[in-house]
């Protein structure tokens, strides 16, 4: 689990982690790492 930016709505989790930061799963992928959204199910890829 990561707590990255994401744009979805949900009060809780912003009172958690804080504004707009969500908890992501952490999906790993062939040559790189996905993060997707516990609350809207969007991914990201990792970038450095
Ligand atoms: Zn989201």
């Amino acid at each position: 689990m990561k707590v990255l930016k994401c744009n979805c709505k949900h009060a809780y989790q912003d009172e958690l982690y804080g504004h707009n930061m969500r908890a992501h799963n952490v999906v790993p992928q062939p040559s790189s790492v996905e993060y997707r959204c516990t609350v809207c199910n969007s991914t990201r890829k990792e970038k450095e």
